[in-house]
């Protein structure tokens, strides 16, 4: 994310996006509270989270659906055009509940993708111009300010800039209902399937909320720096 301190609104970029700020650091603590501690407690049927998410997959018709390793710390991921699911270390290998609600979380995208869900592939077709629009928005929109004072046609540039990374915001909002639903989708199929016991699931529940609750920040973090430079651009243009 980009954070344009120094410019003149800081005070306003801090009044509008601390508490975002915030949230996020709060969410990303109380992720890696919740998979430290959940890591340590082994499910009763000791079932790692390469088996758990196999089984998912399985029992849902989605035998294609490769099961991989990949190296680093929460870096889970269902790829929807290889039609592979990659696990960090710590959940493919670890019969936890932790890795339990991981891996069936990931393994709830790769059925959002065999069913056609609606906002996964909205937020596929968006990839592209996010990407883009993540890191050019931000800097058309400052040339643009900074031209703005002199020209009709800087503050047009800005506005450029402010709608392609409205693009970005949009996308963390659109990634909201993805994420919701596929932590519904493991939370649904752990307990039906009987791979973790009615008990067990208070610590897969808070492994998978407290993941959601960063997506929320993000979005939330997303949308108040859209606002910060939608204020910036508007005080300007009263300015002139
Ligand atoms: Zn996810």
């Amino acid at each position: 994310m980009f954070f344009p301190f120094g410019f003149g609104g800081y005070g306003l970029y801090l009044l509008i996006s601390l508490p975002a700020l915030l949230l996020g650091l709060w969410a990303q603590f109380k992720v890696k509270a919740a998979f430290g501690k959940y890591s340590r407690v082994r499910t009763t049927t000791g079932l790692t989270g390469a088996e758990v998410a196999r089984r998912m997959l399985d029992m849902n018709g989605l035998r294609n659906v490769e099961v991989q390793q990949v190296s680093g710390f929460l870096s889970d991921h269902y790829d929807p055009s290889r039609k592979v699911l990659r696990l960090s270390p710590q959940v493919y290998q670890t019969p936890s509940l932790a890795a339990a609600g991981v891996a069936s979380h990931e393994a709830g995208h790769a059925l959002q993708d065999q069913q056609g869900y609606a906002f996964l592939r909205l937020r596929s077709t968006m990839v592209p111009a996010v990407q883009i629009g993540s890191w050019l928005g931000p800097i058309i929109f400052f040339v643009g300010l900074f031209m703005a004072g002199a020209s009709q046609t800087g503050e047009t540039i800005a506005w450029v800039g402010l709608a392609l990374f409205a693009a970005t915001a949009l996308f963390a909002v659109v990634t909201l209902p993805v994420e919701f639903d596929a932590t519904r989708r493991a939370k649904e199929w752990l307990s039906t399937s009987g791979i973790v016991y009615q008990q067990e699931m208070q610590g897969v529940n808070s492994v998978l909320d407290a993941a959601a609750l960063t997506y929320v920040a993000g979005a939330i973090q997303a949308i108040t720096t859209l606002l910060y430079y939608a204020f910036l651009l508007l005080g300007r243009s009263r300015d002139d």
